[in-house]
């Protein structure tokens, strides 16, 4: 068996090489050679019986014209192997050739001696065809996805190649096809298998002749569309194509399915790009439309190429910081709004480099979400605010809070709530000085596991705030089923709070509603006075602001207290 895929990866090799066209015109050279030097042989020696230079041996000239005749075929057939098409032409041309050599040689000399190599020629005329035949199929069906009849990566790698050297020019697009993992775990594979080649049958649709589409991984398609194609529309009917509900009829009920689309597409006209290169192109902007929630479509091009690379650099920065503690906490206050009384601080990672550079939280976030680093970056920043924090909280009591903020990846991962009492009891915090800040977002994902893990701190005695409150879908109603101690209003509401009357009316109706859930409600960026005001006629119980203190490094915070 495997003997059988390594000759066949060799073949592959060969009949793919970059020298492929070089090795296809040197077997026709030698074949078309050893006809005509063939032709010598019979001319200049005819029937005779040649004498060896060694020994007292002797052969008939026709044994050697045998041999030479070998030689052409040989050639021949390697050339249907390297191309079932083009060297399936050279190879009848040279057949073709010897024949009419054959037949001119039996003509002059009268003599029927060589008929047998004509008989030869048509005898390797049917072995050619048969070759070439059966190297069509196994092509066909290497080059061919079986689960919707599409040609595969292979066969996109090649016409992709083919186009690259013939015009240079157009689209290529890959589109991610996303919720088969769910589909699949709910309705089994079989489904799933029906609604991969409808989508194909509608991507296929959608394209028709102005492009082509393969099939290239579990669910990744790749459309090479041409130069004159309006990519951005095409593209865009195509997403909502497949986005479109599907129904399914499972067991005589129908049922409507949804797939997600996200695209990345690169514009290859005139960059003189290779293959590998469109394809990695196209890869790192599919990534892009698949990370970034708002991209359905992204289009390769410097900038992305520029951002993707600060993401890896990031992301080695941040692993190198957690390796060698260049992270570090700062806290700020965050003060009862009547009187100033302060009541605790908001713990935010920050970033400094050995060589002075800071990274802001705004960028290493984000890029830390998208991957598990996140979660060592918020088990760092809770332990050591406990650790710093851990004698000022036990000297005032339960009247100080240290806030953490966590992710909504942590936040809704089984055993969260263990984990945090785990450090709890190890530092020896008091639980009631601890907040875990979780953001409105996480509410939404996963709501199952947020649930029991909130409930299970809120029992340890752990306050629990909804940070970035009003930014995102959560009702109130919704929070009415939590055990939430804190609302936070974003500080994108109490920027306009002056100027906007709904949003004076929305935090309005937040810090009335908040009280009636039993909750209290800080705003977060306030930088004025006048908004202090206003936010004191609503009631607001605490801020957190550049108007009364920026984040401050812990021994400044420590100061604060006393
Ligand atoms: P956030 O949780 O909404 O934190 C508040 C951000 O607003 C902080 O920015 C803070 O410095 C800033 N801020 C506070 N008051 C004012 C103000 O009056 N004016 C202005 N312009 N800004 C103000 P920072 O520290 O850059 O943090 C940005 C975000 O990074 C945070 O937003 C939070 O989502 C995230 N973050 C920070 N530390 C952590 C952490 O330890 N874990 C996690 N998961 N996220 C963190
Ligand atoms: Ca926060
Ligand atoms: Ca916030």
């Amino acid at each position: 068996m495997s003997g059988g895929k390594d000759s066949d990866r060799r073949f592959h090799r060969l009949a793919d090489s970059r020298f492929r066209n070089l090795y296809l015109y040197l077997a026709f050279a030698v074949s078309i050679l050893t006809v005509i030097g063939n032709g010598f042989i019979s001319n200049l020696f005819g029937n005779s019986v040649l004498n060896l230079p060694f020994g007292e041996y002797s052969i008939p000239a026709s044994s050697i014209s045998g041999v030479v005749q070998a030689v052409s075929a040989t050639a021949c057939i390697l050339m249907v192997i390297i191309d079932y098409k083009t060297g399936f032409k050279l190879g009848i041309f040279t057949f073709l050739f010897s024949i009419f050599g054959i037949a001119r040689g039996i003509i002059a000399t009268g003599s029927m001696a060589s008929l047998p190599g004509a008989a030869n020629c048509v005898i390797f005329i049917f072995v050619t065809l048969l070759i070439s035949n059966q190297l069509a199929a196994s092509d066909r069906f290497a080059l061919t996805d079986s689960s919707t009849g599409l040609p595969n990566r292979y066969g996109f790698e090649r016409a992709l190649t083919n186009r690259l050297s013939a015009i240079g020019g157009g689209y290529v697009a890959y589109l991610h096809v996303g919720g088969f993992h769910d589909l699949n775990a709910n309705l089994g594979r079989k489904y799933g298998n029906i609604i991969l080649a409808e989508t194909a049958e509608r991507i296929e649709d959608v394209i028709g002749e102005q492009g082509d589409v393969y099939k290239i991984e579990g669910a990744e398609f790749a459309i090479i569309l041409s130069e004159t194609a309006n990519y951005e529309s095409i593209l865009e009917q195509t997403v909502d194509a497949v986005e479109a509900p599907i129904e399914v009829d499972r067991n005589g009920i129908k049922v409507n399915c949804f797939v997600t689309a996200n695209v990345g597409v690169s514009d290859i006209y005139d960059r003189h790009l290779s293959t590998e290169e469109v394809m990695m192109c196209t890869d790192v902007a599919m990534n892009y439309a698949v990370n970034h929630e708002e991209t359905k479509i992204c289009t390769y091009n410097d900038a992305l190429k520029a951002k993707v690379a600060r993401t890896t650099e990031v992301e080695k920065l941040i692993k190198e910081a957690l390796e060698k503690e260049y992270f570090y906490v700062q806290y700020q206050p965050q003060y009862v709004l009547d009187g100033k009384k302060l009541r605790g601080f908001e713990a935010l990672v920050r970033l400094r480099m050995p060589d002075g550079s800071i990274v802001s939280p705004g960028e290493f976030i984000p890029i830390a979400e998208k991957t598990d680093l996140i979660l060592e970056i918020d088990r760092y920043v809770r332990r050591r605010a406990m650790n710093e924090f851990k004698e000022i909280c036990e000297k005032t009591g339960d009247s100080l809070v240290v806030s953490v903020n966590v992710s909504a990846k942590e936040v809704s991962s089984p055993g969260f709530a263990d984990e945090v009492m785990g450090v709890v009891r190890e530092v020896g915090f008091p639980a009631e000085c601890l907040e875990i800040e979780i953001t409105e977002y996480s509410l939404i994902k996963s709501v199952e596991n947020t649930i029991a893990n909130i409930q299970d701190l809120r029992e340890y005695g752990v306050k629990i705030a909804v940070d970035d409150f009003g930014t995102g879908y959560t009702s109130l109603s919704q929070l009415l089923n939590l055990p939430v101690t804190l609302l936070k209003i974003d500080k994108s509401l109490i920027d306009n709070i002056e100027d906007s009357e709904i949003n004076r009316d929305f935090v309005k109706t937040v810090i009335y509603m908040g009280h009636l859930m039993n909750c209290e409600v800080i705003s977060e960026g306030v930088e004025k006075e006048s908004q202090l005001r206003l936010l004191n006629q609503y009631d607001c119980d605490f801020i957190q602001g550049f108007v009364w203190s920026k984040p401050l490094d812990y021994d400044a915070a420590a100061d604060v207290c006393r």
